[in-house]
């Protein structure tokens, strides 16, 4: 058996990286200047990516891993091994609040993310590290025991 690193293999692990850092070629951050490039890893063994875009109307923008999480959904993809954030800085950075938690809806808690600075080191945690306590779909009664809930 191969070398796995948190269940990638070194060519998985070398083509995240690269996917990772070549999305952020694809980033639109004319008022930040921030690019941001994120890969996804299907379970299908299909690879995603996606950069962050921006807006004029500043909170309008998405962040690149929410970008290549609505490519992977909305092209019917579920299921995810792992996901890479690549930056232009050092340390790496880390997904923002709100992507971890839009992350937490569609993968498990111990789901890898890579987070490369902006020489391709990187840093990695779970989903369940870097969202300690978190809230998610299983977290929700069923509707019909909601509905018994707010008639109580
Ligand atoms: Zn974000």
């Amino acid at each position: 058996m191969a070398d796995l690193t948190h269940g990638l293999s070194t060519a998985e692990l070398t083509e995240l990286t690269n996917r990772s850092i070549a999305a952020k070629e694809t980033a639109y951050c004319p008022y930040s200047k921030f690019r941001v490039g994120c890969a996804i890893l299907c379970n299908d063994g299909t690879w995603i990516t996606g950069g962050n875009v921006e807006n004029a109307s500043y909170p309008v923008g998405i962040c690149a891993e929410r970008t290549a999480l609505v490519k992977a959904i909305s092209e019917g993809k579920r299921g995810f091994r792992a996901l890479g954030v690549a930056t232009d800085v050092k340390p790496p950075s880390s997904p923002c609040g709100m992507c971890r938690q839009f992350i937490r809806e569609f993968a498990d808690l111990n789901m890898p993310i890579f987070m490369y600075d902006i020489d391709g080191g990187y840093e990695v945690m779970t989903l369940g590290q870097l969202l300690p306590m978190s809230f998610g779909p299983d977290s929700l009664p069923p509707p019909s025991e909601m509905a018994k809930l707010s008639k109580e």
